[in-house]
């Protein structure tokens, strides 16, 4: 046998065994640049600069219906925006579309476009939800000892001092709680109630066990400067804090953020590098779903996060006609490597009013990991989950104790969480046999379709 490193016969170079790849190939490396905002007509004499700027961004974001439509009528056809006034009507959900995040939407295809399909609802796309599907499907509410601190695993509870976004999801898991500004008037970052906060840090001290607090919301990017200080400040002295991480899709739909707006991150970097001198994580996780949404100005404002050592990491949501391609996730995978973001978790989608239309079967989630692992890192490879309905917590798709792919039931189990008790999560029924679809119709049928996936997996052969 010859060693691949022998030197071929004439002192050639050994044949690779790899053909170099075509650089053109690398889409990954391939970021959106130059001025892509001059598309759409509003933004067409903007400069850099000014678009650079998050004031701008934060100013000219748009907060309601009537507006979004009319900044794109003159882009998209009449039916389009007929189908999107339909969307909104029946599907009503608070509205905040920054400029920047209005230029990544491709408005001459605006139907397939992965990050309308995110944003803007559709009438025509609306699916009927379905019937399992309860507001607070993560049960957060039921395992919060105090308002807006859920603590359901041992070591780790979730905070959530404010109820606004910089953006609002389709998809929001908690759209129990986000989204209170009206259609004209915007909020003011919240009437963030400092003594809800006060409880929600006495509770935190009174636990030992506790180590780990997620700070979302609502959304970190909202919170002030200062209030990203008080906050971070607080938890970081408590002696069971070891690991706190700030919560924010900002950096996927306003990166413009981390590049001007100097108090916040100066505010976010102090309290990481307090953290690190007494020997604690302090990081930033964030929520991009699509390629698309990593530009070279995502790339820039990633930079100075790195350039300050603050980690991020990433957890994305599997959504259909968004990223449920083993092409699509590949690239958004190895994008946000390249731009020094851990990809951490893809989320299944939770099952959210309105949006059965995004949700996919449980079966694509373990399709799509068989091709994302593999093609880069293990540490920016992302474990598949599903954040089981009624409050399991966070289970590997892989581990589910049954599931039934005609029903679309599967059942998943929490032992370190909840134990004993099962927990089901519910594949949309617009993609089962037509069969399935008819016995979900009829109450009765639902529930004997439940009683047997729980006994089956309450015995597995
Ligand atoms: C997701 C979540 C956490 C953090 O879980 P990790 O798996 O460590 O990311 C903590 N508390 C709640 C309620 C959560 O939903
Ligand atoms: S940014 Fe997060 S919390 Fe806010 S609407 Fe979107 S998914 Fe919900």
């Amino acid at each position: 046998m010859v060693s691949p490193s022998a030197a071929a016969p004439g002192g050639e170079a050994p044949a690779a065994l790899k053909p170099a790849v075509d650089p053109a190939t690398l889409a990954h490396k391939q970021l959106l640049g130059g001025a892509f905002w001059h598309r759409i007509p509003a933004y067409a004499d903007v400069d850099e600069a000014t678009f650079l700027d998050h004031k701008w961004q934060a100013k000219h974001s748009i907060t309601n219906v009537h507006k979004l439509l009319a900044a794109v009528k003159g882009l998209v056809s009449a039916e389009f925006v007929a189908d999107a006034e339909a969307g909104f009507k029946a599907a009503p959900m608070s509205v905040r579309v920054s400029p920047y995040l209005l230029s990544l939407i491709n408005w001459e295809k605006p139907y397939e476009d992965p990050l309308r399909r995110q944003f803007i609802p559709l009438g025509s796309r609306l699916l009927p939800d379905h019937p399992k599907l309860g507001l607070d499907s993560l049960g957060e509410m039921a395992d919060a000892p105090t308002p807006g601190l859920t603590h359901r695993y041992a070591d780790k509870a979730l905070f959530l001092p404010l109820d606004t976004c910089p953006v609002y999801c389709r998809f929001c898991t908690r759209s129990y709680a986000v989204g209170v500004d009206t259609d004209e008037v915007e909020k003011v970052p919240l009437s963030v109630d400092k003594e809800r906060w006060q409880k929600a840090f006495a509770y935190i001290a009174s636990r030992p066990e506790l180590e780990d607090i997620v700070i979302s919301g609502g959304d970190a990017y909202n919170l002030r400067a200062q209030q990203i200080q008080e906050i971070g400040e607080t938890l970081v002295a408590l002696p069971n804090i070891r690991r706190m991480r700030f919560a924010t899709k900002g950096p996927a739909v306003m990166p413009q953020k981390i590049l001007t707006d100097d108090a916040w991150l100066d505010a976010l970097t102090g309290v990481v590098e307090k953290g690190r001198k007494l020997h604690k994580e302090v990081v930033l996780h964030t929520h991009f779903n699509h390629p698309n949404e990593i530009t070279a100005i995502t790339q820039a404002a990633m930079n100075r996060l790195f350039e300050r050592g603050i980690t991020v990491r990433n957890q994305s949501v599997l959504q259909r006609g968004v990223n449920d391609s083993a092409t699509t996730m590949q690239l958004l995978v190895k994008r946000l490597g390249y731009v020094n973001v851990h990809p951490y978790y893809v989320y299944m989608h939770d099952l959210v009013k309105g949006v059965e239309d995004l949700r996919t079967r449980l079966q694509t989630a373990l399709d799509i990991e068989k091709t994302v692992r593999g093609t880069t890192a293990g540490f920016n490879t992302p474990t598949f989950v599903c954040d089981a309905p009624g409050g399991g917590g966070k289970r590997d798709v892989h581990s589910y104790e049954h599931y039934d792919r005609t029903t679309g039931i599967s059942v998943y189990t929490a032992p370190a969480v909840k134990p004993g008790r099962q927990f089901l999560y519910f594949d949309p029924i617009d993609l089962l046999p037509a069969e399935s679809q008819q016995r979900w119709r009829d109450p009765a049928e639902q529930q004997l379709m439940i009683d047997a996936a729980i006994a089956a997996a309450a015995n597995p052969r």
